[in-house]
């Protein structure tokens, strides 16, 4: 097994929901956050690849569960479905507590969560939720506040010291960092904890 680059991700398939997933074999990372947090961007930044993410955009894809396999052997990049998007109705909200919350609650290789937040707006409820099942599950989880271009180095510093201090007085395994798309700026740090989740 050889260290993951992430320049050679590409799609594998979409699920509705746990039962379509593809065998749960090997280790992935999901990428979750409230839609509009960045998360396309994101994973474009890490993967090189300015259509990644294009594909889970496509209407109809937006509401599934989108894979990507890496080269690396069995890995693979997971993102879920955005949350809260501004016209979903309250059965979407709860089709995705569903289908998500089954997925995250069964599949064995899920090695890890990268929840990402507009470094503007941190901790949502949406985003308390998820640290809290980290928290419950063990379940390695990395915040990237995003965006992180859009503050002066003052604040920006300051948002993550004050996430950085909620999630290490809740459990060890929750981790934060500064991330921007637009200045590559964060995507070694990334990088450097995805392997590790990838290779544990
Ligand atoms: P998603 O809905 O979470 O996939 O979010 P997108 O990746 O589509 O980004 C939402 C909006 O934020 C878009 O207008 C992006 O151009 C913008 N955006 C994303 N990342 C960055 C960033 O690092 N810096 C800035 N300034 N804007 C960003």
């Amino acid at each position: 097994m050889t260290a993951p680059r992430f320049d050679s991700a590409r799609f594998l398939t979409s699920a509705p929901r746990l039962a379509e997933c593809p065998p749960d074999t090997g280790a992935e990372v999901a990428f979750a956050g409230r839609s509009n947090a960045g998360k396309s961007s994101a994973l474009n930044c890490l993967t090189r690849n300015s259509k990644l993410a294009r594909t889970s955009k496509t209407p109809g894809r937006t509401q599934l569960i989108n894979f990507f396999s890496l080269s690396s052997g069995d890995h693979r990049l997971v993102d879920l479905p955005g949350y809260g998007y501004a016209k979903v109705n309250r059965d979407m909200k709860q089709d995705w507590d569903k289908n998500i919350g089954e997925y995250l609650a069964e599949r064995r290789s899920l090695k890890g969560v990268i929840l990402l937040m507009d470094v503007r707006h941190p901790m949502t409820d949406f985003d308390e939720m998820m640290v809290r099942w980290a928290v419950e599950t063990e379940m390695p989880l990395r915040v990237l506040l995003t965006k992180a271009d859009k503050l002066k180095r003052g604040p920006a510093a300051s948002t993550f010291q004050r996430v950085r201090s909620q999630l290490h007085s809740q459990a060890n395994w929750l981790s934060v960092q500064l991330f921007s798309s637009l200045k590559k700026d964060g995507v070694e740090d990334l990088e450097t904890w995805l392997r590790a989740q990838l290779l544990d």
